[in-house]
């Protein structure tokens, strides 16, 4: 009896260390998948696990490193191969380095080249994605984004860039010295990481000329800071067929999605936000190429653009049109046809539009926006002025493109329908959401990849324009 109850302790002993020993070796989570998006205002760093990472962001002065701290993850295949997914070609990341700092803490070291201000934040699990986060990379001295997205346009729409090309992406930032030797140690030793007190995370004050070895940042734009309301490109730089007074038409384009939000994918893979950028590009192009129009791309590359900033740089550059691009997506594969949709303020006209919206404003949680970070422009740009008389030109402005897109493809809906598209709220910009067709029907998905199919939906959204503007007295009146 009593040697049972020794061997019964014994037996609980080695259990209990078992126990410690699995819950030792499982409580470290993988880190699922590294992704990198350089964008034109920021370079975005997501990591994704299966679980909750606790972390911690800080910025490390001369030279400027920015290091997250991840606890309890281990250092598996995603995180290893993290220096060879930045591109040599990232704006601001030179290069980035992953190590174990402590059992506990994995710490991932960014090198830049030039002076950043960085933002964290956590984006709970939604669709296929687990819990994420978002690390955003800022140039140090960034002027808001509206500011620099207004310069690069005026950039591209000048009379050299027009030459060189309508619709091509904006020249990428100036490129870099080549990289100084390695740093001394420059392992996952961190050398000056101990005992230098953290950056205010997020925060990232300038520090001006304390490295004269960064690169310097990206051409600064003109014009004074704040001021990029009334700075609008010149949209007469380009086009020269038009009486003097007049200024051209202004076509914001959209293409829906962009970076971690891929949008709807097809059977065989194909990427909503690939397509629709590309069926952009080539709208911007039949446009620029027009007389009296001129197209604005509001993403013009694979990064992802909050919903409310798509309708804020529409709003800066003054467009008189705003085209949201998109491809559709339902559960049964024989759905299947084009639609357009234009925005409501009192319900939807239908489940089916109700649901769309959803869907397509679920973009935010799954591209990822700080909302921690209060932002001054937004809120001074969305004004709550009545849409009524705006919302009437959208329909009209549907009316013409779908009827333009039923010469060419089944319609899905033979009207334009309604509901709360955020991304349609620019209160005094006529503003359409088009689903070209539907990605997740085998045949629609094959003509979307068809670049020939692609230039006749460019085609015929410029036509349904046309006709909306053709019967519209005085929408080019000078401004
Ligand atoms: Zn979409």
């Amino acid at each position: 009896m009593r040697m049972l109850g020794r061997l019964g302790a014994h037996l609980h002993w080695l259990l209990a260390c078992l126990v410690l020993a699995l819950a030792a070796a499982g409580a470290h989570a993988q880190v699922t998948a590294v992704r990198v998006w350089p964008g034109p205002d920021s370079t975005r760093v997501t990591f994704e696990a299966p679980r909750e990472v606790p972390w911690r962001l800080f910025l490390v002065r001369d030279p400027d490193r920015v290091v997250l701290e991840l606890d309890g993850v281990d250092i598996g295949p995603a995180l290893a191969k993290l220096g060879s997914t930045v591109g040599a070609d990232d704006p601001l990341i030179r290069q980035a380095r992953v190590g174990r700092f402590k059992p506990n803490v994995v710490r991932v070291v960014f090198d830049v080249k030039a002076e950043v201000a960085p933002q964290a934040f956590a984006l709970r699990p939604i669709g296929e994605f687990g819990h994420r986060i978002v690390l955003d990379l800022f140039p140090a001295n960034a002027r808001d984004p509206v500011a620099t997205f207004l310069e690069r346009q005026r950039v591209a729409g000048s009379p050299e860039a027009a030459a060189a090309g309508a619709g091509s992406p904006p020249s990428p930032a100036p490129a870099a010295p080549a990289a100084p030797a390695a740093a001394p140690g420059s392992t996952a030793a961190l050398p000056g990481a101990a005992g230098v007190p953290p950056a205010a995370a997020g925060a990232g004050t300038a520090a001006p000329g304390t490295d004269a070895a960064t690169t310097p940042p990206r051409a600064a734009a003109g014009g004074p800071p704040g001021a990029f309301v009334s700075q609008g490109p010149d949209p007469s730089a380009r086009n020269t067929r038009l009486p003097p007074g007049t200024r051209p038409l202004v076509i914001a384009i959209d293409p829906g999605h962009g970076g971690e939000d891929p949008g709807a994918i097809g059977p065989t893979g194909l990427r909503e936000k690939d397509v629709v950028l590309a069926i952009g590009r080539r709208l911007a192009r039949l446009i620029d190429a027009q007389p009296g129009m001129r197209a604005h791309l509001v993403r013009d590359g694979d990064y992802f653009v909050p919903l409310q900033m798509r309708v804020v740089k529409a709003r800066a550059l003054k467009a008189d049109l705003f085209v949201s691009i998109h491809a559709d997506a339902w559960m049964q594969p024989t759905a299947r046809g084009s639609s357009v949709y234009a925005l409501s303020l009192s319900g939807a006209t239908s489940a089916a539009a109700r649901w769309l919206a959803s869907r397509e404003n679920e973009a935010d949680l799954i591209g990822g926006v700080n909302l921690n970070v209060s932002d001054p422009i937004l809120k001074q740009t969305l004004l709550d002025l009545s849409q009524t008389a705006t919302i009437n030109d959208s329909l009209r402005l549907g009316r013409s493109v779908l009827s333009e897109l039923g010469r060419i493809n089944r319609l899905h809906r033979k009207q334009v329908e309604q509901a709360g598209f955020a991304v349609l709220k620019a209160p005094d910009i006529p503003s359409i959401l088009v689903e070209t067709a539907f990605i997740s029907n085998p045949d629609e998905e094959q003509r979307l990849a068809d670049e020939t199919q692609q230039e006749r939906i460019a085609q015929s959204i410029l036509d349904g324009i046309r006709r909306y503007v053709a019967q519209t007295p005085g929408i080019t009146r000078p401004r």
